[in-house]
């Protein structure tokens, strides 16, 4: 019979946010697949535990993840660790995960620390509805796209941000969503310097621009209110008139009924209708 994969959380700085099933867990598992197998050491020794380590990351998934997958369906159980936080979260637990499922191995998920649930639940911002963005991509184009289409989400968002890229995610943010979008900044959670800054966009890039990043973000956005949703554009209203004038209408009673139907000024609709009337 196949063995069980587990996913287990590990802190996310302190090392008492470890759980008692956690450590159970790590003590009955056959061998551990760590993400950094130093940083998964040292945790291991703080909780006297000696088990052996394979290591599974981003960079050797691909033939990594086949060699565990093979020891599960011999038999053996595993036990997932991360550097930090839940395994399968912004890390490539999840593709591990999935190909237990094609082959039928079972994983069982042992609840516990995640930065970005942390930090949705410090942030005092709305948390009846959320989405989880992770990592916004590197590249400006693709990060442009992503955030232009987050532009009228209505739920709080969830962001993680190395120190580095802050300064450049907080001004791509701003863009997207203006400055006087509320935003928290979570800062080295369960660390010694934990922090919450609970600002505006505008504020949060004005703040470091005179600061430092240092150390783990979690950024947390509020959603869209009802008057950034996109309003219709003239060009639509212009367009309405067009049709209610094709309709039968004069061009003045046309461009008031789009004005009323849409919230735009007449004026400017009524000269929309001109511009585009063929030349006599
Ligand atoms: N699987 C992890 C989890 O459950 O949170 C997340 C892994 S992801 C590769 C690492 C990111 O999580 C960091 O870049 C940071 O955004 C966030 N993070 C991790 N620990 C944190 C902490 N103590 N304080 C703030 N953010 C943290």
């Amino acid at each position: 019979m196949a063995g069980t994969l587990y996913l287990v959380p590990t802190p996310i700085g302190n090392l008492g946010d470890i759980s008692y099933r956690a450590v159970q867990t790590l003590a009955q598992a056959d061998f551990i697949a760590a993400e950094d197998t130093r940083v998964s050491l040292r945790l291991l020794n703080h909780l006297e535990l000696k088990k052996p380590l394979v290591s599974y990351h981003e960079h050797n998934k691909q033939e990594s993840g086949p060699r565990i997958l093979e020891r599960l369906l011999g038999g053996e159980s595993c036990a997932l660790v991360t550097d930090a936080g839940s395994p399968a979260i912004s890390d490539p637990g999840e593709d591990l995960v999935r190909l237990c499922a094609e082959h039928a191995v079972a994983v069982c998920a042992i609840p516990g620390p995640c930065a970005a649930i942390t930090a949705l639940s410090v942030s005092a911002l709305p948390t009846r509805r959320f989405c989880f963005e992770g990592f916004l991509p590197a590249k400006g184009k693709e990060r442009r796209t992503l955030l232009a289409a987050l532009k009228t989400e209505r739920r709080t968002m969830i962001f993680y941000e190395a120190p580095h890229r802050l300064q450049d995610t907080l001004a791509s943010l701003m863009e997207a969503f203006g400055p006087d979008r509320p935003i928290s900044l979570c800062r080295e959670l369960t660390k010694l310097h934990e922090q919450i800054l609970r600002l505006t966009l505008g504020e949060a890039v004005a703040f470091y621009e005179q600061n430092d990043p240092r150390g783990e973000y979690v950024l947390i956005v509020q959603g869209a209110s009802e008057q950034d949703e996109p309003g219709t554009s003239l060009a639509d209203a212009v367009a309405l008139a067009k049709r209610l004038e094709q309709a039968g209408l004069r061009k003045k009673e046309a461009a008031r009924q789009a004005a009323e139907q849409t919230g735009l000024a007449k004026n400017a609709i009524y000269a929309g209708l001109l511009a585009e009337a063929p030349e006599p």
